[in-house]
């Protein structure tokens, strides 16, 4: 069971070389294992899929992987409600619940993360009327660091329920998720390319009259490409050999083809956003939600990303527009844009606010920081919060500025965990701070004393 290897995450900006990996198969196993750490003493970070841009799962002790625990244990259709084990992957979730006839209500672009990883950073799609993945949990068996087995839900332990439902793997580990389900549901999919002036000044509108809106915009040209899902109950449109084909060969092969040119003649990034404005297609298709939601992402970026009061998404989008133009920034990919409606979890980005995230690219391999950097500033001028599992350079006391339960989170954590077995390098700077004096930028790992990304 044990065996030590590299670690990397999926953008290749973290890289480890953890003591040992482990593979719990089951509660029992994953309780006893934690207990043994705890007496000797050492560090455990638990990963996903390994889909977070930031240090989260950085190890240079234990390793923990629930992919040996997956699976739905429990569907109850008529309470709306699905229990299933902590390690799942999204897509092998999606396709067991649609077995039972129900789905997760909303979810983000890709589904090849664990459920417990992407509840951690608050992971979410986009709609007005649907909260982050974390909304959906209704419950956790969550493993704390003595080794015991805790349920928690609004009913037991609802403060560690609070805390837990965005908890960057620092409260115990989720071995266990009860979550909110939906009868199964078709989604008209209809996308459609857009003047960003145009899509702006109808935003309010496109919000509120689709139950999931989202857009693209394509830096240095005034093309959007926007995305609208809506409920139906026509049928689902037979699968195409095209389709599949423009998916995969169209919108990865040929995009990483057009990423690998601009890395190597970055001035290519202008004429790149041009090219891909001119080819968004118009797209009309219905399928089942599990399917609609995702899509397959094959070219490898690095990623910055905030959530913002929704109100000041035109402002943004503008500065950063402005912020593009200014610098001549050498970029290609195009700025994300979703809706989030606000929800009361401590940690995450929406905490009592309707919101929007928007979301900044760069391929892998070419200069991102200066890029980010500038972006992030403008984040701040909206108080912004970053989204936990993507790049950013905030300190633990601007963040405690950001979230009204930032201390309340603390004291739970530090009650629950009080030699710290699950913080690592990152975390322990991050969760370190409890006055602006305590607060050193640079202990911060992958962040300069001048708080900019090294
Ligand atoms: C291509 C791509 C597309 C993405 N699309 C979106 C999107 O549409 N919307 C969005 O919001 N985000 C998106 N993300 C970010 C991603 O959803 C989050 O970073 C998410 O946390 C990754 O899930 P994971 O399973 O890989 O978790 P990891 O990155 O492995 O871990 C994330 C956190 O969860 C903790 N964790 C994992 N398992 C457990 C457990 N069993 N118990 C306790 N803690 C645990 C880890 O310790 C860590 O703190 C995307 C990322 C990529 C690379």
């Amino acid at each position: 069971m044990d065996r030590t290897e590299r670690w990397s995450n999926w953008s290749g900006s973290v890289k480890s070389m953890p003591r040992q990996i482990v593979k719990p198969g089951n509660i029992d196993q994953l309780a006893r294992l934690v207990r043994d750490y705890g007496r000797d003493g050492r560090h455990v970070r638990v990963v996903g899929a390994g889909h977070s841009f930031t240090p989260l799962v950085q190890s240079d002790d234990v390793l923990m992987s629930l992919d040996e625990m997956q699976g739905v244990e429990s569907v109850d259709t008529t309470a709306g409600r699905a229990t299933v084990l902590g390690g799942t992957r999204l897509k092998k979730l999606g396709g067991t619940l649609f077995e039972h006839g129900v789905a997760q209500e909303n979810l983000g672009d890709i589904d090849i993360q664990s459920i417990s990883g992407a509840i951690s950073t608050g992971t979410h799609g986009t709609g007005v009327r649907f909260g982050t993945l974390s909304t959906q949990v209704e419950g956790f068996t969550l493993v704390t660091a003595s080794g015991e087995v805790l349920e928690c839900s609004p009913e037991r332990n609802p403060d560690i329920f609070k805390a837990a439902q965005v908890s960057l793997g620092t409260l115990g580990i989720i071995a266990k998720v009860t979550l909110r389900v939906v009868p199964a549901k078709r989604l008209h999919y209809q996308g459609n390319r857009k003047k960003l002036g145009d899509c702006l000044a109808n935003l309010e509108q496109y919000k509120q009259e689709n139950s999931h809106f989202e857009f693209f915009w394509f830096p240095y040209t005034d093309g959007v490409q926007a995305k609208f899902l809506n409920e139906t109950t026509d049928p689902a449109s037979k699968s195409s050999l095209w389709g599949d084909f423009n998916k995969i060969v169209m919108e990865n092969g040929v995009y990483w083809v057009l990423s690998e040119s601009c890395r190597l003649v970055p001035r290519l990034c202008k004429t790149v956003c041009r090219i891909s404005t001119r080819s968004i297609a118009n797209i009309d298709e219905i399928d089942y939600s599990h399917r609609v939601f995702t899509t397959p992402r094959l070219v490898r970026f690095q990623e910055m990303e905030y959530n913002i009061p929704a109100e000041h998404l035109s402002s943004v989008v503008n500065e950063i527009r402005e912020c593009i133009e200014k610098y001549q920034f050498r970029v290609h990919f195009p700025v994300e844009c979703r809706f989030v409606q606000a929800d009361d979890i401590w940690l995450s980005p929406a905490y009592q606010r309707d919101s929007a995230y928007v979301a900044v690219h760069m391929y892998r391999g070419m200069p991102y920081r200066s890029y980010f950097q500038h972006i992030e500033e403008i984040f701040k001028r909206y108080q912004g919060r970053p989204h936990w599992g993507k790049m950013h350079t905030r300190t633990p006391v601007e963040l405690s500025a950001l979230y009204p339960r930032w201390y309340d989170f603390q004291r739970i954590r530090a009650t629950l965990d009080p030699q710290g077995m699950f913080l690592n390098d990152y975390l322990r700077a991050l969760f370190s701070a409890d006055t602006p004096e305590d607060h050193d930028p640079s202990s911060i790992p992958g962040v300069s004393a001048k708080g900019e990304l090294l």
